[in-house]
């Protein structure tokens, strides 16, 4: 039978659904995990909770070393481990749906299939809130932080794989694209759609410029990167300036008439 060390209090939950639950991910709870861990325990700790928390064998063996007292900071640590881990499922789950496992070549799918598996269940584990519990008599509720909440246009997403799949779909950006950018700017969605339609709008306008000179440089028989760069010297000049009106000033000034 499990005792519970001297001077440290058992976390129990309250709730028969969350029995046998480990505080910290939601597993199967086969061990406890101290915090502070009995062998830094003479270390003098300004505040310390010392309590017995329910653990699974692997969020115990990943604060085998933290040395901290305090439930809450365990509980970002293990998180903090387990995000770390599994960091390459997590990206795998995030990226790819079941329904596109057929069209993958046999060892891909594969691959691809354990990931999202491993991804899933990597997720849901950080996600996990805890549960109601009590110590020596009196109720708590979990210290885990609140679930984090996307917000796209208005629309709140729990979970990021959902804002994600929406977003890309919505706006048709290609999902390597968004994780990368969402990366770059602290997973703000709303941003993030912002800076690449400007993108998308500037590759437009590229496009369209690079167009006209040609055409224009075909006319004259002229050289065409020599007219996409006085063009561009126009409109750097003049802000209020349209391509229309510096192709125009160009061919006026430079083109008509050589
Ligand atoms: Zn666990």
């Amino acid at each position: 039978m499990h005792i519970t060390p001297a001077n440290y209090q058992r976390l129990i939950a309250i709730n028969s659904e969350d029995f046998n639950c480990c505080f910290y991910c939601g597993c199967v709870a086969t061990e406890y995990d101290l915090a502070p861990p009995t062998s830094i325990r003479n270390v003098i700790q300004p505040h310390s909770d010392n309590l017995e928390i329910p653990a699974c064998r692997e969020c115990h063996q990943l604060l085998k070393h933290e040395p901290s007292g305090l439930l809450g900071r365990r509980i970002d640590v293990v998180k903090d481990k387990l995000a770390k881990k599994y960091a390459r499922a997590i990206s795998v789950y995030q990226m790819w749906d079941a329904s596109e496992l057929n069209e993958l070549e046999h060892r891909l799918q594969q691959s691809v299939a354990a990931g999202l598996k491993l991804g899933e269940e990597a997720t849901q584990r950080l996600s996990y809130k805890g549960f109601v519990y009590e110590v020596n008599g009196h109720r708590f509720d979990s210290p885990h932080s609140p679930v984090e909440v996307h917000c796209v246009a208005g629309t709140q997403f729990t979970d990021f794989k959902s804002a994600l799949n929406h977003t890309s779909s919505s706006y048709r950006i290609p999902k390597a694209k968004l994780k990368m950018l969402l990366k770059e700017h602290n997973n703000n969605f709303d941003q993030v759609i912002s800076l690449y339609q400007q993108q998308v709008l500037a590759a437009l306008a590229e496009k369209e410029m690079k167009t006209k000179c040609k055409s224009l440089a075909q006319q004259y028989k002229f050289d065409a990167a020599f007219i996409r760069r006085s063009v561009n010297h126009y409109m750097a000049e003049d802000e209020e300036m349209s391509l229309e009106q510096a192709l125009r000033k160009l061919e006026v000034e430079r083109l008509m008439g050589k």
